[in-house]
């Protein structure tokens, strides 16, 4: 079995061709007067391959292996195909059966199961047509962001999973520990934590942007691509307690040029998936959201509104609209807030600046005002925050005295202070949530069904 072999998106591209090998999962049966029908997929491409078993070619016990979810591999010839459709077909003259699916208790027998019945089945969902289609994309997310980070000077780099800090201040972490839960070391009544593996209580990492910010002012242009970890308990559609996030950050950068990479990048990857995946895209825009397509079209021309959050609030208390959580200056956007302006009020990408420093993290450069931070998020259609960033505050005093403001330990940023004190640089960077994208360009309403196996508060199945 040769790694070369084709696949099938290969063989559904090709000439027709003697004596071809097709190895894949059988995805439905048909008979009809002796013929049989298969059609089997190895998720090389959203298509699969139509296989034509002629009256008598193949034996009578092989046949009733072929079920579906069996893992198989036909041989025969490359034929034109006489449906509409499909280009080729292959007529089949052997068959090898790897696996056998046993027909009555293979779970993905029926067809328009719900997504969440497919979520207790995450090892099988996946040979499914939608999440063909999703990891596909994803695939697709991933490989466009390094092309388009490298092509730019970007340098790719590897920032630590586990962390001594808390980057956002918010306290959502998970908490690293070999420490024998049952009975843990005391000290003053707490876990002692300076007898765990680390000397110190460690977490999983939020974000790793404190980590990228030290390769920035040393490679100008970086970026890092990894999974993040928030212990928040929130059960909602846009939350995961594991996911990606793509994380570039530029020295000799202001909150203006951090905005304007964010619009660039955000456009090519629309532009990469528009190019690269018609076939999964023609299929969500079928299947999962009518407007999928058009929307994506929509935002690679159109130029993405800018506001500062100010606006952005008297936009909202003008709005007339009755919301949830009450508006006025100073409040966190919630989501309501955030899909009214980039839905309803702008109807399309909406990029809101200069938050409140209450509201958000320590490293934000202070304004002038000394009331706002030069923080940006970005808000799309449908999902609201896509994006997060900020230009960081690259004045040592004014960085420790946001430190002790916000009641955070000064000791854990000793090392993020000292950037501050040694060749400190303006510069800017933000945080793309990958599974947000890739909902954005997918359509898909849940979280928990862009991501292979996903952790949410009650479930780490898989
Ligand atoms: P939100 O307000 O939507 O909870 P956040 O402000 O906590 O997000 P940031 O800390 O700014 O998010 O993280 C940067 C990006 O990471 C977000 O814009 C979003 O795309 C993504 N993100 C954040 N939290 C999650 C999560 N729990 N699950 C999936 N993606 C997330
Ligand atoms: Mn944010």
């Amino acid at each position: 079995m040769d790694y070369r072999r084709n696949y099938i998106k290969h063989l559904l591209e090709s000439q027709p061709k003697q004596s071809v090998s097709a190895y894949g999962w059988v995805k439905t049966r048909r008979d009809s007067k002796g013929v049989h029908f298969v059609q089997i997929n190895d998720g090389s491409c959203f298509a699969d391959l139509q296989v034509v078993i002629p009256d008598g070619a193949i034996a009578e016990d092989l046949i009733k292996r072929i079920t579906v979810g069996a893992c198989v591999r036909f041989e025969g010839d490359l034929v034109e195909s006489p449906a509409s459709g499909q280009r080729v077909e292959l007529t089949a003259k052997h068959v090898e059966i790897f696996g056998d699916a046993d027909p009555v208790s293979y779970p993905l027998q029926k067809k328009g199961a719900s997504f969440e019945f497919l979520r207790e089945i995450s090892h099988l969902r996946v040979r499914g047509n939608t999440f063909g289609a999703v990891f596909r994309i994803r695939n697709e997310l991933s490989w466009a962001t390094h092309k388009f980070f490298h092509d730019r000077g970007f340098l790719y780099v590897h920032t630590p999973i586990i962390s001594a800090s808390d980057c956002e201040g918010a306290g959502a972490m998970f908490t690293v520990t070999t420490l024998d839960l049952e009975n843990p070391p005391r000290k003053n009544e707490k876990v002692d934590f300076a007898q765990d593996f680390f000397a110190r209580q460690a977490y999983l990492t939020v974000s790793g942007q404190l980590n990228v910010e030290c390769f920035a002012q040393a490679f100008t242009n970086c970026y890092t691509f990894g999974p993040t970890f928030r212990a928040e308990n929130s059960s909602t559609a846009r939350h995961l307690a594991e996911f990606w996030m793509i994380e570039p950050e530029q020295a000799f950068c202001d909150l203006e040029g951090n905005i304007n990479l964010a619009e660039e990048y955000l456009k090519y990857l629309i532009e990469h998936v528009l190019q690269n995946c018609a076939q999964d895209l023609a299929f969500f825009n079928q299947r999962i959201e009518p407007t999928v397509i058009e929307t994506l079209e929509h935002v690679r021309e159109s130029a993405f509104e800018r506001i500062t959050y100010t606006e952005a609030i008297k936009l909202l208390e003008q709005s007339g609209e009755t919301f949830e959580y009450p508006v006025s200056w100073g409040c966190d956007l919630q989501s309501e807030h955030e899909r009214y302006l980039t839905e309803k009020k702008i109807g399309k990408p909406v990029i809101v600046t200069d938050y409140p420093k209450q509201i958000k993290a320590f490293y934000m450069r202070m304004n002038d005002d000394e009331k706002t931070v030069r923080a940006m998020d970005v808000l799309v259609p449908r999902i609201g925050e896509i994006i997060g960033g900020s230009q960081r505050e690259e004045r040592h005093d004014v960085l420790l005295h946001r430190i002790r403001e916000a009641g955070l330990p000064e000791e854990p940023y000793w090392w993020y202070l000292d950037l501050r004190k040694y060749g400190s640089a303006p510069h800017s960077g933000f945080g793309l949530g990958l599974e947000r994208m890739l909902m954005y360009v997918t359509g898909m309403k849940n979280i928990r069904d862009v991501i292979p196996f996903y952790r949410v508060p009650g479930s780490a199945e898989f």
